[in-house]
């Protein structure tokens, strides 16, 4: 088999290396030629000076089929990524009329008058092939430079998104052979990184060819098969570690949250959700809602952060709190009962925790965390420890879990036989 082809990205700008900005760039493109199936040789970041973007643009050139550069492509003169890859390739900026004419329709669109500093977006080294930023002003090119192809996009992360995804994906699919690697991803809960390994450690002795990967996404973990394309064993290997995770995996598309995969579950038994927060003050509803189409299954969420609320709002009777205080095993369970009766949903979820850094006590310390799932067979509650972790980690470990709960829950809950065809219907 042919060797995969090769990619470099150069990051430009010098807000990239005195800190200002994350290069979140490099972290997309990185991600998106890999998962096309090229081999990412290399990132090379630049400051603003001209010699550092010329010399990056010739090293990642030399080394790679797939050069693609973002930022520098602005009005101002510090954006000089044009005229390094016009000194860098020996080919001379030209002002181009398409690209002037791009700049100027853009500003005509959002009604504004273009400044005398924008006819320099225009300005392109020879023989370049102007690519169209539909969402902002600086217009991209692409050059041939050997056997290879540079790309050079605008640093604003939006524009260079969509202008990879139209222009260059494609465009690099057109230009290089890929033959792209198997890959499956099993999204986890409930098992950490050192049990997964356990667990899953002789996949790769059984089945040679295909590597075993573990990304930890506090508290999901996310396991990874890639293989070569047409590695054999590669369906029994997927096959196998599906089985030894179990109802672990929550779901096999990488990009499927757990939130979503609890709508999917919720649909398919017509049954709806209320949820009553105190510690996560509504990270739970962040999730459900972040899901299209939840109006379907979520009926209403509460944060009732106050002892007053959690009273007023979900019905926790007053004695409870007084005996037990608010993060009790008394109290989770009135409200995850309280949400579900004062929404009249099938399904109620609480969470009442310590999330730290104060307000532990020696029998309740920071990270002691209750969790309740009301349902149409009653309701379960669980306590956390979550340890000394921060606040926001205390707080999105307990989201993750308590959505986690109501998953193993719904799974235990059977879905309704769908009604049978009578001898009239004909399907
Ligand atoms: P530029 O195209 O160089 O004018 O960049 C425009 C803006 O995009 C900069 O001010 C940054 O805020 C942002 N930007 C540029 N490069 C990157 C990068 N590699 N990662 C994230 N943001 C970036
Ligand atoms: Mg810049």
């Amino acid at each position: 088999m042919a060797s995969a082809p090769t990619a470099y990205v150069v990051s430009q700008g010098e807000e990239l290396l005195t800190g200002l900005t994350l290069d979140t760039n490099a972290w997309f493109l990185c991600r998106s030629l890999t998962e096309m199936g090229l081999v990412v040789r290399g990132v090379i970041t630049a400051g603003d000076r001209l010699e550092e973007i010329e010399g990056a643009l010739l090293r990642a050139t030399t080394g790679a089929d797939v050069v693609v550069c973002t930022g520098g492509l602005g009005p101002t003169t510090d954006d000089l990524t044009s005229e390094a890859a016009a000194r860098a390739f020996g080919r001379p900026l030209v002002h181009d009329d398409e690209a002037m004419a791009q700049v100027q329709a853009r500003y005509d669109a959002v009604g504004r008058a273009m400044a005398p500093s924008n006819r320099k977006q225009a300005s392109m080294p020879t023989g370049a092939a102007l690519l169209v930023n539909r969402q902002g002003t600086a217009p991209g090119f692409s050059i041939d430079v050997g056997q290879g192809r540079l790309y050079c996009l605008p640093g604003v992360p939006s524009e260079m998104k969509s202008m990879f995804a139209e222009i260059v994906s494609p465009d690099v699919r057109a230009f290089v052979a890929i033959d792209p690697p198997l890959r499956h991803t099993f999204r986890v809960m409930g098992q950490g990184e050192s049990q997964l390994q356990g667990l899953l450690g002789d996949v790769p002795e059984r089945f040679p060819g295909v590597t075993l990967g573990f990304r930890a996404q506090m508290p999901e973990n996310h396991v990874k098969l890639v293989a070569e394309p047409a590695t054999p064993g590669w369906d029994d290997a997927v096959a196998l570690v599906r089985e030894r995770l179990g109802r672990d995996c929550f779901t096999e598309d990488p990009t499927e949250e757990l939130a979503a995969v609890i709508g999917r579950l919720l649909l398919a038994r017509g049954h709806t959700l209320a949820t009553a927060e105190s510690c996560t003050g509504g990270w739970v509803a962040h999730l459900i809602v972040s899901v299209p189409g939840s109006s379907a299954w979520f009926e209403r969420g509460w944060v009732t952060y106050s002892n007053r609320s959690k009273r007023e709002e979900v019905g926790v009777p007053a004695a409870v709190l007084e005996e037990h205080g608010a993060v009790s095993q008394e109290t989770a369970r009135a409200m995850a009962d309280g949400a579900r009766a004062a929404a009249g949903a099938d399904w109620g979820v609480s969470v009442t925790g310590v999330a730290g850094p104060d307000g532990g006590s020696p029998d309740k310390p920071v990270g002691t965390v209750w969790v309740a799932i009301a349902g149409p067979t009653g309701t379960r509650d669980r306590q956390l420890q979550l340890g000394a972790r921060d606040r926001t980690m205390n707080r999105r470990f307990s989201t993750w879990l308590a959505l986690e709960m109501l998953r193993r829950q719904l799974l235990r809950t059977p879905v309704p036989e769908a009604p049978q065809p009578g001898p009239e219907t004909v399907p």
